[in-house]
Formats: C-alpha cells, structure tokens, sequence
C-alpha cells in the first residue's frame, strides 16, 4: 500500500536545541511494509518514506510505536503520526484525502500488530517514475496527448487541455483540488459544471474561444467568489451575464472580447477589484451607471454597436408611487436583507436588478432614464480607442429616482 504526498520529519528534540524544522514538506512515496524473518515469525510492519533524493528510503517501526495520530484535517489531506522511537512526527500534506485515510487506517491497524487485509509493499526503492504523480503543472495542447484511460496527476496545480475537441469539461478535472490555473481554451464546451464552483484554490479559469452561452448563476455563487482573479471568456456566444456576476469580487482580469452581449451587468461597479477589462466587439449599445465606479488601468470597447445618446430622457415616473415600488425604495435603501425563502424569487430579481439614482437611492419602475457620454478615462488609465474615429467617448445611462433628482443633475446631461 502506497501514499503520495508531501512529508516532512520533525524531531521532536529540535526546539530543546533551539533549533526549527523549515516548516515545508517534500515530495514523498510512503509505502507501509512488512517483513517477516526466521527468528521472528510475526511479521513487522514499517513505515517506509521515500523521496527522490533517497529512493531507498527511511523505514520507520510501526508496531506499538505510535504515540498519537494528529487527524483534525484530514479531509485537507493533512495529517501528523507522532512516533515514539525515534521521537519524531512525520507531517503529512498535500495528498488524497480519501487514500489519506485509508493509508492511515492501516497504518493503525499495523500499530496494533493487525493483521492488515490489503496488499502490502515490499521493501525495494520506488522508481523515478511514482514521482511522476507529484506533477503541479500539465500542459496538452493537441488531442493526440489527451490522457484517456490515465487520471491526472491529484498534485495539478495547473492545467491546460487546448485544441483537445473537449465539448464538456472532464469530471476528472474536477477532482483536483489543488488546481489554481484551469486553462481549457480552444475547445467546443458549451456549458460549464456547477462543479467547477468546488476548486476552492482557482484563481485563473480560460476558456477562451469555446462556445459557450452563459455563465451560471450558481458558479457566480460558488467558493470562485474568494478565489477566482482572472477570466476569460473571450471568442464565446455569450449574450450577457447574470446580476449575480458581479459578486465575484475577487476578479481583477476579464476578458470578454468577441461575444454577443448585448449589456454589461447593471452592477458592475461592485466588481472593486477589477484591473483589466476588455469586452472588444460585443454588440452593446450603451454602458450601465454603476460603470462610473470602476476603476480600471487598462480597458478595451473597440468595436461595440454603441448608440447616440438619446437628447429626450424617457420619463417613467409614477405617481402616486405604487405599492411594489415604495416597498421595494425602503427594502433597498435600508439594507434589509432578502432572499427567495422569504420573497418570491421574482421580486429578488426585481431588486437585484434595481437601478441606482444618481442621489444614492434605488428605483423599479418609477425613474427618469437620460443618457449622456462619458469619456473612458475618467474610469481607466489606459483606454483602447473605441472606434476607428479616434474616439474614447462612449454613452452612458443614468437614472433618477425623482424629477427633483433630474433637474439637480441636469447640467450632468447637457
Ligand atoms: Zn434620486
């Protein structure tokens, strides 16, 4: 029986010399041997650690030899087998955490002198090519190369799959926990896995030049919300993005370029990280309000179907105000908190998507719609002309709540 991870061997005598361990594993095979002889009949089980530098290995006695089993996260793959003789604790990390317990079960089992029912390793060097499997970094970029009958290496922590005619995204990918970098540009998919939500550790996901659609709602609400930096979903299909794109606060690099959309997410300013924006030939015709509360360095529009500002505004006020839009105004603008368990989910949707008045406070249905242009500089450093003509001026739409709020900020939309 065989475990892959990282190990480190602490002594425990270390601190009393006033000395510290480095505090970083090593690549490791931990294999768990027996070894019968004549004059001990019973077998003895030994723990083996080999590493590239030692591939004959350290071999540690298991039987009645283990202090204590340090297990709180295991399912990180982490774990610690505190030995009495020698004094030290072999920290384990970075490995399966389903082969994790596994290997620690029978491991226990040896230290109990068990007989463990599962196949185990003889005491010979493990060869250059086990530590294959500790590969952090896989790059395929023809079919040819697409692994099919073996798994990726579980230490990936990038991986690229380009030109591979992959119209869904692998499962196995799915299982690598450790990946950071996800690259599958250049491929068919035209829908991604919810699942993609649970690589925890995924900080850049490419997918350029795919076929895509859309970009689901509930990878907006996965765990990409902490990790995930950068996206490209440049060369897709996609037509526009959900509200809830814009909770994925972590991004700081998107790309949309070459896509059908035809309007940006109305809460875009939210995104207070974002760096690098570039949505070049899209077909959008006007940019959202909130856009004026980035603050970007470098941002792309060329080529989009941007319209004339419009000289009239669209006058939509209400009144009296009704019901729906005067609940909605006070949900709103004291924060209370809403969620389809207490609301239909079509009332979230409406105030999900409610427009902001340029004096802070929201509106449904009850606003003045101007559009004015504003200049791209005001919210990037570097600006990409938006058309041929030189320009870097593009509409913008603006609402307001009340006339009071319009004729205050009229001299806005001259
Ligand atoms: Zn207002």
């Amino acid at each position: 029986m065989k475990l892959h991870c990282e190990v480190e061997v602490i002594s425990r005598h270390l601190p009393a010399l006033g000395l510290r361990n480095r505090g970083k594993g090593v690549r490791a095979v931990l294999s768990l041997c027996q070894q019968t002889s004549r004059s001990q009949p019973s077998a003895r089980a030994f723990l083996l650690i080999s590493t590239l530098k030692d591939k004959r290995g350290t071999r540690y006695e298991l039987r009645e030899n283990i202090e204590q089993f340090f297990t709180k996260f295991v399912d990180e793959g982490k774990a610690t087998v505190r030995l009495k003789e020698p004094p030290v604790d072999v920290c384990l990390s970075k490995a399966n955490s389903s082969s994790l317990k596994g290997f620690l079960s029978a491991v226990r089992l040896a230290h109990r002198g068990c007989k463990v029912d599962i196949p185990v390793s003889t005491l010979t060097p493990v060869k250059t090519s086990e530590f294959e499997n500790f590969k952090t970094k896989m790059v395929i970029t023809s079919k040819k190369d697409y692994p099919l009958s073996k798994n990726f290496p579980y230490s990936l922590e990038h991986l690229q799959t380009s030109y591979c005619g992959l119209v869904r995204v692998d499962m196995r990918m799915l299982c690598l926990k450790n990946l950071r970098k996800l690259d599958l540009s250049h491929n068919h998919i035209k829908k991604l896995p919810a699942t993609i939500g649970d690589l925890v550790h995924l900080q850049e996901l490419n997918l350029n030049d795919n076929h895509l659609e859309s970009f689901s709602v509930a990878l907006c609400q996965s765990t990409l919300q902490k990790s995930l930096r950068t996206l490209d979903l440049s060369k897709n299909k996609i037509k526009a993005l959900p509200v809830q794109f814009c909770q994925l606060q972590e991004l700081t690099n998107l790309k949309l370029d070459d896509n059908e959309l035809i309007q940006f997410p109305c809460k875009i300013g939210q995104l207070i990280n974002l760096r690098f924006l570039s949505a070049a030939r899209n077909k959008l015709p006007f940019l959202p309000s909130e856009f004026r509360n980035l603050s970007l360095e470098y941002l792309d529009l060329f080529g989009n179907t941007f319209e004339q500002p419009k000289v009239l505004p669209v006058i939509k006020l209400q009144a009296p105000l009704t019901l729906l839009e005067s609940s909605a105004r006070t949900i709103l603008y004291n924060r209370i908190p809403y969620g389809s368990h207490i609301i239909p989910f079509h009332l979230c949707q409406d105030l999900d998507t409610a427009k902001t008045c340029v004096c802070g406070r929201f509106c449904l249905n009850s606003f003045i719609q101007g559009t004015t242009t504003m200049n791209l500089h005001s919210v990037a450093h570097t600006v990409v002309l938006v058309d041929n003509m030189g320009g870097t001026e593009a509409p913008i739409v603006s609402h307001f709540c009340s006339l009071g709020c319009y004729v205050n900020s009229s001299d806005m939309l001259k």
